[in-house]
């Protein structure tokens, strides 16, 4: 063939056979639910995690595509997957992340068993399937899509998936970030797990875009008191009562309202999609939540309440005897704690201390975290902005502050611009991570892998 008829041939072609970036989407799809139930399928419970056997799983994928992958072992059955398109391309490479590990699912108060992949009435069901297994096979769908079709990149593109988020990241990215940082470390910008597009009855989409995090400060409250044999209960407090003291006094503290000014930011970019007098009560947040009754309303929701101060919640108890006739010695309790960015966390023990004093408790910190952020004048910012208006018309971008923490955290710390951001379309009661029953609708997840795709192409 000359060349000048091949020219001629290929102007005469329709677009879609020129444009070799373009998925056949509905064979992509059915591909990706097929990849989603088989990933849902293996059992990844942290602890013990067992990620390797996710990790491989992904691996034979990506590899099957020659994409090139390397298994990040930070102890025995603890995998970590790293894998990349490496372009050559200009710009700062993207990191796409996910965790391989779940939470622990409690079968019997399953409908379905949260290790099957099913799918019934449109949803796919398992433990995973909103955190974050989901986020994983976007991802990794994206990553397939981009080697097979060819797509001309300017940035390399990393998929990273790691162990041990729901335990403390110790054997995933706090590791990853330290001990092979090398690998990423020219990076300079990530997304992750974190918000989602909400759908509220009748509003536009909100597309969530998370910036910045809160901090965890974990603590152990302990009291020590006189044993006994609970038929001659003594005078003295025990340790039981003491710590039900403290714990009254704990419940009972109401935390400062403050507002930071992303979450300002996030308030008046609601305000647009607000009806009646919340419109205006949104757009001057900081005049309304003078108003204590304005404030009360507000704060009645957990999301609102949880981005407005620091919250404390009490999230286990424990006795050194579980004996129903023994009164125990000793007794504790576990403090899960979440602070707004610029809060100081010795501060926060040191009021807890003070309103504690004098029911002879101890509190000890177990994790002191930090609060992290990033910027939101950026090209990934503008990428997602642009995916949503393509998707959703009038769709809304804000920026709301996690309320809990992620692998975000230690990326940030290298310097990586990160947003907690999931393309997958959900309504409140949709919402289900570390819940029982966790599903996604087959079309909120396969929306996502789309969106995932095209946000990819649109940061080149
Ligand atoms: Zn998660």
């Amino acid at each position: 063939m000359t060349r000048r008829l091949l020219v001629i041939l290929l102007l005469t072609l329709p677009s879609w056979a020129v444009a070799a970036t373009k998925p056949n989407w509905p064979v992509v799809e059915k591909e990706a639910t097929t990849y989603f139930q088989q990933y849902l399928r293996i059992d990844t419970t942290n602890p013990p995690g067992n990620e390797t056997a996710g990790a491989k799983f992904l691996q034979s994928l990506l590899e099957k595509e020659a994409i090139r992958c390397r298994l990040l072992e930070s102890k025995p059955g603890r995998g970590n997957l790293f894998a990349y398109i490496d372009t050559g391309g200009k710009k700062a490479p993207l990191i796409l992340l996910n965790h391989i590990d779940v939470v622990s699912a409690e079968k019997k108060y399953w409908k379905e068993d949260p290790f099957s992949g099913i799918i019934k009435d449109g949803e796919i069901w398992g433990r995973g399937a909103t955190d974050n297994k989901n986020l994983g096979i976007a991802e990794l769908m994206t990553m397939l899509l981009l080697r097979r079709n060819k797509v001309k990149l300017n940035r390399t593109i990393f998929f990273l998936a790691v162990a041990d988020e729901e335990g403390g990241s110790t054997a995933g990215s706090a590791w990853i970030t330290s001990e092979h940082h090398s690998l990423i470390e020219k990076a300079q910008f990530l997304l992750n797990e974190g918000s989602v597009i909400t759908m509220k009855g009748g509003q536009p989409p909100v597309y969530g875009v998370s910036p910045a995090e809160k901090a965890v400060c974990w603590l152990e409250l302990r009291a020590v008191g006189p044993a006994g044999h609970g038929a001659f209960p003594p005078f003295e407090p025990s340790a039981i009562q003491k710590l039900m003291m403290a714990l009254n006094k704990i419940q009972a503290y109401k935390t400062d309202i403050v507002l930071t000014p992303g979450v300002e930011k996030y308030f008046q970019d609601l305000s647009k999609i607000q009806l009646g007098p919340r419109k205006l009560q949104f757009l001057k947040i900081r005049e309304s939540l003078k108003d204590p009754a304005f404030a009360q309303e507000i704060l009645k929701d957990p999301a609102f309440n949880a981005v407005l101060r620091n919250t404390v919640a009490v999230t286990s108890l424990s006795t050194s005897s579980a004996k129903v006739n023994i009164i125990p010695a000793e007794a504790s309790a576990t403090l899960d704690c979440r602070l707004l960015p610029g809060e100081n966390s010795a501060q926060f023990v040191a009021k807890l201390q003070e309103l504690v004093k004098g029911t002879n408790i101890e509190i000890h910190p177990i994790v002191l975290g930090e609060s992290s952020s990033s910027p939101i004048d950026t090209e990934l910012f503008r990428a997602i902005a642009k995916v949503a208006s393509s998707y959703d018309k009038g769709a809304l971008v804000t920026t709301p502050l996690l309320p809990s923490s992620t692998d975000s955290t230690y990326f940030r710390k290298l310097g990586i611009t990160c947003y907690g951001f999931e393309p997958f379309k959900l309504t409140e009661e949709q919402e289900l991570g570390h819940a029982h029953n966790e599903r996604i609708s087959v079309s909120s997840f396969l929306g996502g892998v789309r969106r995932m795709y095209d946000l990819v192409l649109a940061m080149q």
